[in-house]
């Protein structure tokens, strides 16, 4: 079985790679987030004296010249730090979530909510009202249920192991369980327990008229179901979580972590994805990425759990291991500590841009090289900046919710192609605009060696053209419904959020 399907994938490899890598495409540009000037001028000193009397005592607004403004205005991606909030709400309770979208209703004032404030495009900032929920990030332990409030991240998940229950959630600590669970949610045991938003059981919406509602299968179900892959800041902001989480006490995992030049990244993506193939329980995850770093550093890096012992995982890896990995990490570990691994570690604050794919087949040894291709001659430029291609392992329980059954469209999948830059604040927009012509180049070849079109919403494209289709394929329509009834004056509101008609 395992033979057919590479002699499958060589029989259909395109051949129009080099020429395609050759040609950059499009007109984005660097300058995505031009200064603005504040857009709270609906609201005079009395109205914003209004908001702060009518917060509850531990929450905060933050306006610009005041202490604490500079440290919650921005969110993680420095591409957005021109953007400026007239100002911050840091909310405490529900009803300080409740205050502040009726106040900006009221006053006119654009908002857009932030929780772990982790979004690629900068759509959890405005120059409008910020309506932080990050100091609500409570993790509660109940039976096989963790409640959460909507501001937790991966971290403060991590930081209540002692209930050892865990419900798949990403890689980086500071990114939100909000934003990730609404989008749908990748991790590394999410072939094994499905994605973030599959265990979602219940949230808590504030509405855009202020009232907040709960959702869950057997109440408010349809804005349940958008809650699930509809991504964040379209319908409400959801100010609590429940997952239905796995005890994991008992359970031991083996972390793998190899490093490769980028020579055998055909054949090592050829062994990965036979292990994909072979793996159906879902007890092998990974992630494949290929990087150029600004000094100009090459590689190729496998990192990955398997749910199971050292010496299994060590048979499974085998044939990778002749390929000469230039580091080996193999570990069998508890749940946690293999997780602590798997963690992010925090970087410099930095710019970042990334383009994805969606493919429902394996790469083909061409395209595997064509990418290796790529990311040998990425050309950092003076910005010294990074380029990478990251493949997300798919599968496994990731695809058994049936297509439709939640929001999050792409089931069925092989990948979750990230395509990305990251740079250094400050660096000219030229430069920028290279490095997006080189990611635009990587995605244009990747989208039609794959023949498809689809994205991954939580890693959004300002620049990507039918982005209703590619996000949310046959499911935008319904979501629309969601929309109309959940948020009918259209007040959430950002370039690519989910419409109204
Ligand atoms: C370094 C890094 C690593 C990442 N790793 C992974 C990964 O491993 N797997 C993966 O799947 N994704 C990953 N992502 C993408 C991540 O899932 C998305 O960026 C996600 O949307 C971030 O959520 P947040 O709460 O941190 O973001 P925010 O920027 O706070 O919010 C994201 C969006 O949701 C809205 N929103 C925020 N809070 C709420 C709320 N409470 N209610 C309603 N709407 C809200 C915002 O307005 C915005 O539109 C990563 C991103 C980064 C930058």
């Amino acid at each position: 079985m395992q033979i057919s399907r590479r002699a499958a994938l060589r029989r259909g490899a395109a051949v129009a790679g080099a020429a395609a890598l050759a040609q950059g495409y499009g007109t984005g540009s660097a300058s995505a987030a031009p200064e603005t000037a504040y857009a709270g001028q609906g609201a005079d000193a009395g109205a914003w004296r209004e908001l702060r009397r009518g917060l509850s005592p531990a929450a905060r607004l933050y306006r610009p010249g005041e202490p604490g403004y500079p440290a919650h205005a921005t969110g993680d991606n420095q591409r957005y730090a021109a953007v400026r909030p007239a100002g911050i709400v840091a909310c405490a309770t529900e009803r300080d979530v409740q205050k502040a979208v009726r106040w900006a209703a009221k006053h006119g004032v654009p908002f857009a909510p932030r929780s772990g404030g982790h979004n690629y495009a900068g759509y959890s900032t405005t120059t409008g009202l910020v309506i932080s929920l990050r100091a609500m990030k409570t993790v509660t332990p109940q039976g096989r249920s963790l409640h959460l409030g909507g501001g937790a991240t991966n971290s403060d998940v991590y930081a209540a192991r002692d209930a050892n229950l865990y419900f798949p959630g990403g890689r980086c600590g500071g990114v939100g369980v909000a934003g990730l669970t609404l989008g749908g949610g990748l991790g590394f045991n999410d072939r094994k327990w499905g994605l973030t938003c599959d265990r979602l059981t219940e949230t808590r919406v504030v509405l855009a008229d202020g009232t907040l509602v709960r959702a869950a299968g057997n109440e408010n179900a349809d804005l349940f179901w958008a809650c699930r892959g509809g991504a964040g800041g379209n319908f409400g902001i959801n100010t609590a979580f429940s997952f239905d989480a796995v005890p994991v006490g008992r359970l031991r995992a083996t972390v793998f972590d190899l490093t490769f030049s980028l020579t055998p990244a055909v054949d090592v993506v050829e062994e990965v994805q036979d292990i994909l193939a072979a793996d159906g329980a879902g007890d092998f995850d990974v992630r494949v990425g290929f990087k150029h770093t600004g000094d100009g550093t090459t590689s190729l890096w496998v990192l990955g759990q398997f749910i199971g012992p050292e010496d299994a995982l060590r048979r499974l890896l085998a044939p990778l291991l002749t390929l000469r990995p230039t580091r080996t990490f193999i570990e069998e570990r508890g749940f946690w500590s293999a997780q602590d691994h798997l963690m992010e570690k925090p970087g410099a604050n930095e710019c970042y841009a990334s383009k994805s794919l969606v493919p429902d087949r394996w790469l083909s040894p061409d395209t595997v090289a064509d990418i290796a291709e790529w990311t040998r001659t990425w050309r950092p430029g003076a910005a010294k900046a990074t380029g990478y291609v990251t493949l997300f392992a798919m599968g496994g329980t990731s695809d058994v919710p049936g297509r439709g059954e939640t929001a999050y469209a792409h089931r069925d999948a092989t990948y979750v192609i990230d395509i990305g830059t990251h740079w250094r604040p400050g660096t000219a927009p030229g430069a920028v605009n290279d490095l997006l012509a080189q990611t635009r180049t990587a995605h244009r070849l990747l989208r039609h060696r794959l023949d498809t079109e689809a994205a991954y919403v939580n890693f959004p494209d300002p620049d990507l053209r039918d982005w209703r289709r590619a996000y949310y394929g046959a499911g935008y329509e319904r979501l629309v419904e969601v929309k109309r009834r959940y948020d009918p004056a259209g007040l959430f509101r950002y370039a690519q959020s989910i419409g109204r008609s």
